[in-house]
């Protein structure tokens, strides 16, 4: 994890992974900009909630109100993490903030992602 700012962190380095899940499981009401890599750089291009609210079926599945995007997880994982493998570390890094501003700011709008729309999510 790399702070870039006071407001915003990258997530991009080995064993990142985990402390993405983290810090979304500890700020439920974050944002965090998937990103591809440009020139070396993350350059982000889909804006997500870091814990939306899951649909009823997922809801009861899971046992748990919210959790990473749809598109972060994978259940049947043989792992057992409940998400895809090289979440931050393959060519998707996140960066992240308690503050859309403040991405927004550095990065300019993101489209919204479509599952984390789907349940009723606006930024
Ligand atoms: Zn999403």
């Amino acid at each position: 994890m790399r702070r870039l700012t006071k407001e915003i962190r990258v997530y991009r380095d080995p064993d990142d992974d985990r402390k993405f899940i983290e810090w979304c499981e500890a700020h439920p009401n974050g944002f965090v900009f998937n990103c591809e890599i440009r020139d070396g750089e993350p350059q982000p291009y889909m804006l997500h909630a870091a814990l939306p609210k899951l649909n009823e079926l997922a809801q009861a599945r899971l046992g748990r109100v919210n959790d990473l995007c749809y598109s972060f997880r994978n259940e049947g994982n043989p792992s057992g993490s409940g998400y895809r493998d090289n979440l931050t570390t393959g060519p998707n890094p996140k960066v992240v903030s308690r503050c859309l501003e403040a991405l927004e700011k550095r990065y300019g709008c993101q489209p919204m992602c479509p599952y984390c729309q789907r349940w009723g999510w606006s930024r």
